[in-house]
């Protein structure tokens, strides 16, 4: 009997602080191009490589991915991240996928262009191409890199590293929040439920120098100095 278990996953880790519609753009973009059957979403616990910056709770992170996700049902979202003590390592994150789907799961790990070329800061990243195949996806403002410049840094990516030119959205957190602390629109850059939230909840109002003094010391965290 054929199973129904899906076998192309893809995976989008960030810490979406907050979510937007880059983001699930190059979700889509990855699932279309490579053929995944779906893409799981997975705000980061403690994000280690965001060294000293606030982020926002974990609850609030994951309840704008869950908002941003609820009418696309080819892309989850998963708090596994966020449910792990300690800080937030992808090949911890990719074992326990590995898990949990089993071995004939195809994993794919997506990230922006900006982010691969961070990958010598990351926790144990030779490892990450022995547990899935690597996806870097185009982004505005951060200069392509292609697989041969990839596998030349780590040459144990070969045959584990693909680049897709995404769908180049030039959309940014950093960029959102100061929008909001400025009083300005997110509306082109956020899904309508994920800007209602973020209303509801006042989130960014203060610039982020200030949220630390602010009354938001329930809503935000204050990170090690390490991310990823
Ligand atoms: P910040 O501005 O706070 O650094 P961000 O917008 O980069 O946040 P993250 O949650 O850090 O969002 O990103 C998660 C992943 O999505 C990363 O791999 C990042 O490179 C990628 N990404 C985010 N926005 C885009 C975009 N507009 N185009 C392509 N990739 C993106």
């Amino acid at each position: 009997m054929a199973s129904t278990t899906p076998h192309r996953i893809g995976i989008l880790g960030g810490t979406f602080d907050p979510i937007h519609l880059g983001h699930l753009a190059i979700a889509e973009a990855a699932r279309d191009r490579l053929d995944l059957d779906r893409v799981i979403l997975i705000p980061a616990g403690r994000p280690w490589l965001k060294s000293g910056q606030q982020v926002t709770s974990a609850d609030h992170r994951l309840a704008m991915v869950k908002l941003a996700v609820e009418d696309r049902p080819e892309l989850e979202v998963s708090s596994i991240e966020i449910e792990r003590p300690g800080p937030t390592y992808t090949v911890d994150t990719l074992a326990e996928m590995r898990d949990e789907k089993g071995n004939e799961a195809e994993l794919y790990f997506i990230l922006g262009m900006d982010s691969i070329r961070e990958l010598r800061r990351w926790h144990e990243p030779e490892r990450l191409f022995d547990m899935c195949t690597v996806v870097a996806v185009s982004r505005p403002d951060s200069v392509d890199i292609s697989t041969a410049e990839i596998e030349c840094e780590f040459p144990v990516a070969h045959d584990r590293i693909k680049t897709i030119r995404g769908p180049m959205l030039d959309i940014s957190a950093t960029d959102i929040r100061q929008r909001i602390t400025d009083s300005r629109s997110i509306s082109d850059s956020v899904p309508p439920p994920v800007e209602q939230y973020i209303h509801e909840h006042s989130l960014y109002v203060a610039a982020p120098n200030r949220r630390e003094a602010a009354d938001h010391a329930d809503t935000t965290l204050r990170l090690p100095d390490r991310h990823e």
